[in-house]
């Protein structure tokens, strides 16, 4: 059977740097980052949004 992993990551706003979106994806089906345009609630507008990775594991 074959594996359809999808991840959960973070939509950031590329102006304010606020993570403003979480959406899934699947990395084996979608390798190129995510960029969406999205209303940034801070910037109150449409802003260029990129994925970034949710880190799980909590630093020690
Ligand atoms: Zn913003």
């Amino acid at each position: 059977m074959a594996k359809a992993k999808a991840v959960l990551i973070h939509l950031e706003c590329t102006e304010c740097k606020s993570k403003n979106y979480t959406t899934a994806k699947n990395p084996t089906e979608n390798k190129e980052k995510l960029r969406l345009n999205k209303f940034c609630k801070k910037c109150r507008k449409h802003t260029p949004h990129k994925e970034v990775k949710i880190s799980k594991a909590k630093k020690k």
